[in-house]
């Protein structure tokens, strides 16, 4: 078996400390970070890619291990729900696909999986449309998809989008800097709806409310941040154009059922709602990792998905991998030690469980 599935991620930590395992302390590490990147042009522009490699997977590290978490079926042998079914559909990375008999509503689609070193580079990046159709295949996609919901701006969560609306039409649902990086990309402003949180939309027989939410940080540091305000002048095509834009998270009520989804969060700030039937939470990095028990205790949901732990540099094909900074193990040992709320579940790609 894989090292990486039996001991503890040695790199997580409980960001509720203020030091890493090696007695480093983080703000020591973001000060250094800063002074090199003020004498440093080159890696003022590389930082924010380099705080993304510890996504990357270390050794080959699968899902199937978890098979007594594992929920699900093939999508393409899943049968279209019938009236009060919501079928849930992973799609690797953050992205989910939500459907009802009346409604289809879709989270982060990311199918392009742009390699590491491009990103790394900031090199000219743009969508696959081969992995967009073997993904949407795969997953069983409808004829329509009624929204896309975007938690924020990164290019693991907005990238396809504009390249997937005008295939299945429905309107892109994020901030103004997703607004403003989809616009450029084409996508006439009527299928958008740039939100902030308190916003509610209904798409079909679907209730959508748009929440306050925050983005993990890396030893205290966010990649890419900042917001677009104004359209923008020429189409985005380097990773560092998608920027974090306000992040969001969205609370889903579809067949009477009550469905958080997040992409992250930070120590300190909890999501805005209780009482779900599922909640899906980013556990990508050790913030958010941290924040988990507390986040469950608050959602108390009837099942909970640990989100966002995939290998994203990797394409859809390979199967899913752990990157280096998930840390599951811990999650489920923390899961059962706390006794929180709601039964642990997790989902392979293009797999489609009915919540009922
Ligand atoms: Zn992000």
């Amino acid at each position: 078996m894989c090292d990486c599935l039996s001991q503890e991620n040695p790199l997580s930590i409980d960001a509720s400390a203020s030091r890493t395992p090696k007695g480093v302390s983080r703000a020591g590490i973001r000060s250094l970070l800063r002074a090199l990147m003020k004498t440093n042009p080159l890696l003022r522009i590389a930082l924010p890619a380099l705080l993304i490699l510890p996504f990357l997977s270390s050794c080959s590290n699968h899902i199937a291990a978890y098979n007594d978490l594992l929920v699900g079926e093939p999508s393409v042998e899943t049968s279209e729900p019938q009236r009060g079914d919501v079928h849930i559909t992973y799609l690797g990375t953050n992205g989910y696909l939500f459907r009802s008999h009346d409604s289809t509503i879709a989270v982060d689609p990311y199918f392009s999986r742009i390699p590491i070193r491009p990103i790394a580079l900031n090199a000219p990046i743009s969508p696959s449309p081969q992995r967009i159709d073997y993904a949407t295949t795969q997953a069983a996609f409808p004829k329509r998809v009624d929204a896309w919901l975007i938690t924020h701006s990164h290019f693991d969560h907005l990238f396809d989008a504009p390249a997937l609306q005008p295939k299945f039409g429905g309107k892109i649902v994020s901030s103004h800097t997703g607004r403003f990086l989809a616009q450029a990309q084409g996508v006439p402003l009527r299928n958008l709806r740039p939100s902030e949180p308190g916003r509610v939309y209904h798409f079909g027989g679907a209730k959508v409310s748009v929440l306050e939410a925050k983005h993990d940080t890396i030893f205290g540091m966010t990649p890419y941040p900042g917001k677009i305000t104004e359209p923008m002048s020429s189409s985005p095509n380097r990773p560092k154009d998608w920027l974090l834009g306000t992040p969001l998270a969205y609370l889903i009520e579809m067949e009477g059922k009550r469905i958080y989804v997040e992409s992250g969060g930070v120590p300190g700030f909890l999501p805005p709602v209780k009482n779900v039937d599922l909640a899906i939470i980013g556990t990508a990095v050790p913030d958010s990792q941290s924040r988990f028990p507390g986040a469950v205790r608050k959602l108390n949901p009837r099942y909970v998905l640990p989100s966002h732990q995939d290998n994203f540099f990797l394409p859809l094909e390979n199967g899913f991998q752990f990157s280096t900074l998930s840390n599951l193990p811990q999650i489920k040992a923390r899961h059962k030690a706390e006794q929180l709320p709601g039964e642990l579940i997790l989902m392979d790609y293009f797999h489609t469980w009915k919540l009922r």
